[in-house]
């Protein structure tokens, strides 16, 4: 049985951030991720750019620089990840899931997986920075597993000159349909409104996504929702109950994401409304078990409008070191100017 003060769950940049702040701080710590350093950017499509810029999700005070001074793609920031990793000589057991957490008179009792077999791990704290988006959302239809369907747009390549339908209509599904369109893909887009908001697409993305549907290069079903995949088809439901069959070699669900809440769940903090928000206090990030923190995208749980990103967490770190160092916490940060996220 190891023992540790703290026990960190999540190697993600807010993550990481909180283990460069641990660690400066002299404070015991071990922590742990089920997969790799950065695991949810690393599903992001090969050079797909940040919409934030570089300066809000640097960390640790590593200056995030970039070769263009343009937004960081993909690998430039799971490199930055790497180097501060290195950096600061942080010891993160990847590929480590905690499967198990139980309170033990003060402390926790922590049950983790590796590989080589369960380890348990006694912890005083708990810092819980698992991040919003692990596993997707699902449409709970007929189809949605075969093969061809996926719900993370990986490579652009695969789709060159097959019919690819995408569903959703917010920035992940036009992002993907843009690209995928460049790539020389034939790109159908289903969206379940009648139109994309102005005020949740980009400005830069929006004008070329709706230029090309207006085009007739990308054509759009809008007030329609996939009610089954078969392996050369999907069949969307049209608002007013008629239905059409739209040829797919591939089927990209761009549906969203939803936070993986069972280490919350486990350690017993409360969720809170139709986004399971963990309950907490924001001025130092306790959550409603004493002991147990939060930090980073998680606290907004699953989120339906996005308004909890990586650029406006890093504070969360800051509030949390001040609580285990018995300090004041940080003043709240200037009026936050519209996250660009
Ligand atoms: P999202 O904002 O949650 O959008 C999900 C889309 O799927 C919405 O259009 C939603 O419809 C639709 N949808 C949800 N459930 C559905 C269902 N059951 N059936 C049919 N349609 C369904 O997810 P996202 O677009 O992946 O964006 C997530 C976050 O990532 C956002 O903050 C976004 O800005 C960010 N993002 C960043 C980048 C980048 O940095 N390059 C790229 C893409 C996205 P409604 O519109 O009706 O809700």
């Amino acid at each position: 049985m190891e023992s540790t003060d703290i026990a960190l769950i999540g190697a993600g940049p807010i993550g990481l951030e909180m283990a460069v702040a641990l660690k400066q701080a002299g404070l015991k710590y071990l922590h742990f991720d089920a997969a790799q350093v950065g695991h949810t950017i690393s599903w992001f499509a090969p050079q797909t750019r940040f919409f934030s810029s570089n300066e809000r999700i640097a960390i640790a005070g590593v200056p995030l620089q970039t070769p263009d001074q343009g937004k960081c793609t993909r690998e430039q920031y799971l490199a930055y990840l790497r180097a501060v990793v290195q950096q600061f000589n942080l010891k993160i057991r990847t590929f480590e899931p905690i499967t198990n957490m139980a309170r033990d008179k003060d402390d926790f009792q922590l049950t983790t997986n590796p590989r080589g077999g369960p380890r348990q791990i006694r912890a005083r704290r708990i810092i819980l920075a698992t991040g919003g988006t692990a596993h997707p959302r699902r449409l709970g239809i007929k189809g949605e597993n075969l093969p061809h369907v996926s719900n993370y747009f990986q490579e652009p390549h695969l789709y060159f000159q097959k019919n690819l339908l995408i569903v959703g209509g917010k920035n992940s599904a036009v992002e993907a349909a843009l690209r995928c369109h460049q790539a020389g893909a034939k790109v159908t887009v289903s969206y379940r409104r009648d139109q994309f908001n102005p005020n949740s697409i980009k400005y830069w993305l929006l004008p070329e996504i709706n230029g090309l549907i207006q085009s007739g290069k990308i054509p759009a079903h809008f007030n329609t929702q996939p009610t089954e995949i078969t392996p050369t088809h999907v069949i969307l439901s049209k608002s007013d109950g008629r239905s059409v069959q739209i040829p797919s070699d591939f089927v990209l669900l761009m549906i969203g994401y939803q936070a993986d809440l069972s280490l919350c769940k486990m350690a017993g903090v409360e969720l809170d409304g139709p986004c399971q928000l963990p309950r907490h206090d924001a001025l130092n990030m306790r959550t409603n078990v004493p002991g147990v923190y939060v930090a980073g995208t998680v606290t907004g749980g699953t989120q339906d409008k996005f308004n909890v990103f990586l650029e406006n967490c890093h504070i969360h770190v800051q509030r949390i070191l001040a609580d285990l160092t018995g300090n004041a916490p940080p003043q709240s940060p200037l009026p936050q100017q519209r996250p660009e996220s």
